[in-house]
């Protein structure tokens, strides 16, 4: 019994994590353009990360390919 996961429940722990107080790094999205906290996941590649989450990364790095740039 060591995972305690229900299944989908992201929404709620927000407050509870800020609360905390924590100082951490922020960046911003270059695919929507919006600032992200980092995250225990990227830990070990935060200096690399660019994009708030996976669906960023496949969308920013296809529009930055196909569109941007063109403008
Ligand atoms: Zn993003």
């Amino acid at each position: 019994m060591s995972r305690g996961r229900g299944g989908g429940g992201t929404a709620g722990r927000r407050d509870g994590d800020r609360a905390r107080g924590a100082p951490r790094p922020e960046k911003i999205c270059v695919a929507c353009g919006r600032p992200f906290q980092w995250r225990r996941k990227w830990a070990a590649c935060w200096g690399e990360v660019r994009y708030c989450s996976d669906r960023c990364r496949a969308r920013g790095a296809g529009a930055r390919a196909a569109g941007w740039g063109l403008h």
